[in-house]
């Protein structure tokens, strides 16, 4: 029988319309071809039994082979749940139902040789295995006989209504035997060239693999092709923005930035900043609209190239404007931009929500006559009456904060699209750099400033807490101004201010008035009294200042020389090493003490040890994207990765997409259109991968 991908999943023998609606709803299969593109998550190697007594808790699915000595039925009501004691000869595991034991009872017996799997843990003091899968060692089911098993990520209202990813799994085996043909989806030429196992092969040997190197190769080649149109796209669209978008050519290097860099510089520039800056410059000139992301670590001097390459942008005859994320931080980038143009004919000006109403007439008035030359502010620049004359440079700074509507909002503003350029402190790791942000350019300052002290990092637990006190004591006698930051997620923010409070009366004991003065800082104070606070912490005149978050982005006070984080587990690790970079900014050593429970999940342990061992950004952003995932990855679901990835890990499969990378930029370089007969599947299959999915990289 041949039948058609496009048909829909109840029709697959077994399924019908309510299991067709579950997998619809729980895991998006709805045809026939999404099952063949539900690719297993991991395989088990079934070759392997585990002798009980070696079983540990950490493994993460095991196969064992024994029989089970009695079933009983142990707790009462809802916590009625069925057990079995399971013996292979060498130790005992316990295997645990809460459903479903009436069918269990009646399937399995006592003596009888099975072989189970399943997920270890400890349940009761118990090594156990909740909801073990089990089959008499005797006869095999045949699909099983290959030597690796496919795992299939199910959903427990899936496994609820008996779907496990056995059936998914025996789903896809119908599939295949059905549908006679998988159409290629790779030009014939280039699956010679690369030497790619052809689709039909590779979709078969995912879920039913004749043997590891066939896997092997089926993996490859669906990574391969999952990462190559990817690229393909978003390198198209950036081709064809260059072609169609001309940018404003800046091709004086004028006097303001003569005069800046030769009287009002007040320290030599890094090798990297210099380096970015004639990117950026060079860009700038080049007639193209310039789309730019600036990475450079917590510290590395991003506010000197922003404002420098506005410089250049005014020595054209152009404005232009930074946008920051908060109001602070807007204020702050305002102040050190006066200082450093002070004695340069350069008008510039700060708009927040804050700014009153007749200043902000005034304002508008300047910038849409070219009087005021250049614009710091928040989201404010965003509103309408917004208008400048010649705007030619963006810049936003910690991007991840705008939402990618927001770029495209400032777009807007200028009849030619302004070159624009982000600028972000969370390190991106390489491979997400090329596929959320893969139309942009990038730069990277990948030095610090001389002079800086690595900062740091001990890790304490609560019982610690008087050393660190002490110590604290001994910086404040130096001088010097401590943080201390505690969590605030919205779902525990109750307890989390009561920790907060808490905290801030521990603290306040501890370093009492009037010897000592303690502020503290979280987002329920009213604006202007928040203001009234930092500032006294800005200007020194406070030791210790209590928050929660607020200060996370961007802040410089030279001063302050130690970070003490609360709950520090809680934390995400790009979160943790921003932080942490709030401190270490002047030229004398500085600390970070990360405050825990005993109580650590595997994953926050590694964080925590993942911050004690290094300072350097993009090691931590690479431990983060193993330890997460990319879809975790702050910012990335707002932007714009235009599909999901099915198979491939962008924290394993950096070679592979920049392979996949490489070959587009070929590609396109010879065929831009893609509009050469063989490129015609290329073309094709983008348009049918691209449908129903939103256009983001237009409008960065
Ligand atoms: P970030 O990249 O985190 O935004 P900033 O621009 O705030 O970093 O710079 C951090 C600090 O380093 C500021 O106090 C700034 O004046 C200083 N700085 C920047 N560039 C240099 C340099 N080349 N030499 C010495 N100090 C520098
Ligand atoms: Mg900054």
């Amino acid at each position: 029988m041949n039948q058609s991908l496009d048909q829909e999943i109840k029709y697959l023998k077994g399924v019908g319309p309510k299991r067709a609606e579950l997998l619809g709803n729980e895991l998006k299969i709805f045809q026939f071809r999404d099952l063949l593109y539900f690719f297993p998550y991991k395989y088990i190697d079934r070759s392997r039994v585990y002798p009980i007594k070696d079983i540990d808790t950490t493994q993460t699915f095991i196969q064992l082979k024994g029989r089970i000595m009695h079933f009983r039925i142990e707790g009462r009501g809802n916590n009625q749940r069925l057990t079995a004691l399971f013996t292979d000869g060498t130790g005992t595991i316990e295997f645990v139902w809460f459903r479903g034991f009436q069918w269990i009872a009646r399937n399995y017996q006592p003596g009888v040789e099975y072989i189970a799997f399943g997920r270890p843990g400890m349940y009761n003091r118990n090594l156990s295995i909740a909801h073990p899968e089990l089959e008499p060692a005797d006869k095999p089911e045949a699909e099983l006989k290959s030597a690796f098993q496919p795992q299939y990520s199910t959903t427990e209202k899936l496994r609820n209504n008996f779907i496990t990813s056995k059936t998914i799994h025996r789903y896809i085996g119908q599939v295949l035997s059905q549908a006679a043909r998988i159409d290629e989806t790779m030009p014939e030429y280039l699956v010679k060239k690369l030497k790619l196992m052809p689709l039909q092969e590779a979709v078969k040997n995912i879920h039913f693999p004749e043997n590891n190197e066939k896997l092997k190769n089926a993996t490859y080649r669906l990574k391969f092709e999952e990462l190559f149109y990817i690229q393909l796209n978003i390198l198209g669209q950036k081709k064809r923005i260059q072609s169609f978008v001309k940018g404003f050519i800046f091709s004086k290097v004028g006097d303001r930035l003569n005069h800046f860099y030769n009287h009002n510089l007040e320290f030599a520039l890094t090798e990297a900043q210099k380096r970015v800056i004639r990117e950026i410059r060079k860009d700038m000139g080049s007639g193209r609209q310039m789309n730019r992301l600036l990475q450079g670590d917590v510290g590395s001097g991003k506010t000197l190239v922003a404002l420098m390459s506005m410089l250049i942008a005014l020595d054209n005859g152009y404005q232009a404007c930074l946008m920051a994320p908060t109001e602070i931080l807007a204020k702050q980038h305002y102040n050190t931009i006066t200082r450093l143009l002070s004695g340069m004919a350069v008008s510039v000006l700060l708009l927040t929500g804050s700014t009153k109403k007749n200043e902000r007439e005034q304002l508008h008035k300047q910038l849409l006559s070219g009087e005021l030359h250049l614009l710091v502010g928040t989201h404010a620049l965003l509103e309408e009456p917004v208008r400048f004359q010649r705007l030619g440079l963006v810049i936003i700074d910690e991007q991840h904060r705008f939402g990618v509507a927001q770029r495209a909002r400032l777009w807007k503003k200028s009849h030619v699209p302004p070159h624009v350029m982000v600028m972000t402190a969370t390190p991106i790791p390489r491979t997400l750099a090329m596929t959320v942000y893969g139309d942009l350019d990038v730069s990277v300052i990948d030095e610090l400033p001389p002079g800086r002290k690595p900062i740091t990092t001990i890790h304490y637990y609560e019982s610690k807490r008087l050393v660190l006190f002490g110590f604290i004591r001994k910086q404040i006698e130096q001088g010097k101004q401590i943080y201390i930051v505690y969590p605030l997620i919205r779902e525990s923010e109750k307890m989390d201010y009561v920790a907060l409070e808490e905290g801030y009366e521990a603290v306040t004991r501890a370093f009492p008035p009037p010897g000592y003065h303690v502020i503290c800082v979280h987002g329920q104070m009213n604006s202007p009294d928040r203001d009234t606070a930092m500032q006294h912490f800005i200007k020194g005149r406070a030791h210790i200042m209590i928050a929660t978050t607020v200060i996370e982005v961007g802040v410089d006070i030279p001063n302050a020389s130690v970070m003490v984080i609360e709950s520090a587990e809680r934390f995400g690790l790009s979160q943790l090493h921003q932080l942490r970079g709030r401190v270490g900014r002047g030229a004398d050593q500085s600390y970070c003490f990360l405050m825990s429970s005993y109580k650590l999940s595997r994953e926050a342990k590694k964080r925590l040890e993942t911050m004690v061992r290094t300072n350097d950004g993009f090691e931590i952003a690479e431990t983060d994207l193993k330890l997460r995932g990319p879809g975790d990855i702050e910012g990335t679901q707002q932007s714009g990765m235009p599909f999901d990835l099915r198979i491939s890990n962008l924290a394993k499969d950096g070679q592979i997409l920049q392979h996949a990378r490489d070959l587009s930029n070929d590609l396109l370089d010879d065929d831009p259109q893609l509009s050469k007969p063989e490129n015609n599947l290329l073309k094709q299959q983008l348009s049918r991968l691209m449908k129903s999915r939103v256009d983001w990289s237009v409008i960065s």
